[in-house]
């Protein structure tokens, strides 16, 4: 058989609070897999990257020689040809570029990629469910988590846009009395129902926020069952615009608040059949049937930057102008 993935690929993802990194065979199998907390900032993500692949060959007794490629998933603007990132609010990235690919490559002696953390996440989710259900021709892949985002994958091609902003729906406002989202356009979707707005609107001690909003909204509380209603209602608009201008054959509900699983699942899908029963059209699209989760232990970001990493050396991305 023939397959997509190097001999060894360690992809590393990196988040807000923690990164994943894990080492990754020829069949896509994870060998070896650690979490280490992000150090924020330029120096911090690139001494984070170093610090989560060393303790891996350390950890899973392979050399870095024994390593093709090593893929970076990163919260930001990403340019892949050239390694840059920019705008990663998330992990203390401003509007200069960052030369985290080169950077990394010269420290390491490998040639690292770097791609957009929701996009390589989406990567790894077209691998997963290609080898658990056969090829997927078009998957679309929504994070939900301190912000929204969503990437798309069409027969393995990664769908990036002209200025690499592809993807970013969270920032679509549905709400014109809704909150001031930190882009400062008011009532987007990111604002309504990410992770970071469910625990501004029901805030906990152990950042547990999504879990426990929907259990108060399920025993009748009305304040809670309100807020709960929004945080659907945009998580609906988000799935029926992927639908909408992508038509995937699967959408990929991830990110902290769909650790929720099923519980999210229903709640979209019961909003959207509502929906449905009020338009014929919408009601044709079948979108709860489209929909999935994905077991949230396997670590779709680091397999996926292993994925971008191998494309990388296949089929070159488009630079920016
Ligand atoms: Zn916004």
């Amino acid at each position: 058989m023939t397959s997509d993935f190097p001999t060894l690929g360690i992809g590393v993802d990196i988040g807000g609070t923690s990164t994943k990194a894990a080492v990754i065979d020829a069949l896509g199998n994870v060998i070896d897999s650690i979490v280490l907390p992000t150090e924020r900032g330029a120096e911090g993500v690139v001494s984070t990257a170093l610090r989560a692949t060393l303790a891996l060959t350390s950890s899973s007794a392979i050399s870095l020689s024994d390593v093709d490629v090593i893929g970076i998933g990163i919260p930001g603007t990403v340019d892949p040809q050239r390694g840059t990132i920019r705008y990663g609010v998330n992990v203390g990235i401003g509007h200069d570029d960052i030369d985290l690919g080169s950077r990394l490559t010269d420290e390491l002696g490998v040639v690292v990629h770097v791609e957009n953390d929701v996009r390589a996440a989406a990567l790894g989710a077209d691998w997963y469910l290609s080898i658990e259900h056969g090829s997927v021709n078009d998957l679309a892949y929504l994070s939900i988590g301190t912000g929204i985002a969503a990437g798309y994958v069409e027969r393995g091609q990664l769908r990036r846009g002209s200025t690499l902003v592809a993807g970013e729906i969270g920032h679509i406002p549905i709400d014109p009395h809704g909150p001031r989202c930190a882009c400062g356009q008011i009532g987007c979707i990111e604002a309504i129902s990410s992770g970071s707005a469910i625990e501004r609107m029901w805030p906990t001690e152990d950042g547990t926020s999504a879990s426990a909003l929907y259990r108060a909204a399920s025993n009748d509380d009305v304040a809670a069952h309100r807020l709960w209603t929004g945080v659907i209602g945009g998580l609906s608009r988000a799935v029926l615009l992927l639908a909408l201008t992508w038509d995937p054959e699967v959408i990929v509900l991830s990110g902290g608040v769909a650790t929720l699983g099923d519980a999210l699942l229903e709640a979209i899908s019961e909003r959207l059949a509502a929906d449905g029963r009020r338009s014929e059209f919408l009601g044709s699209l079948d979108l709860g049937a489209r929909m999935r989760v994905i077991d949230p232990s396997v670590p779709l970001g680091p397999i996926g930057a292993v994925r971008a990493a191998h494309a990388a050396n296949v089929i070159p991305p488009v630079p920016l102008p």
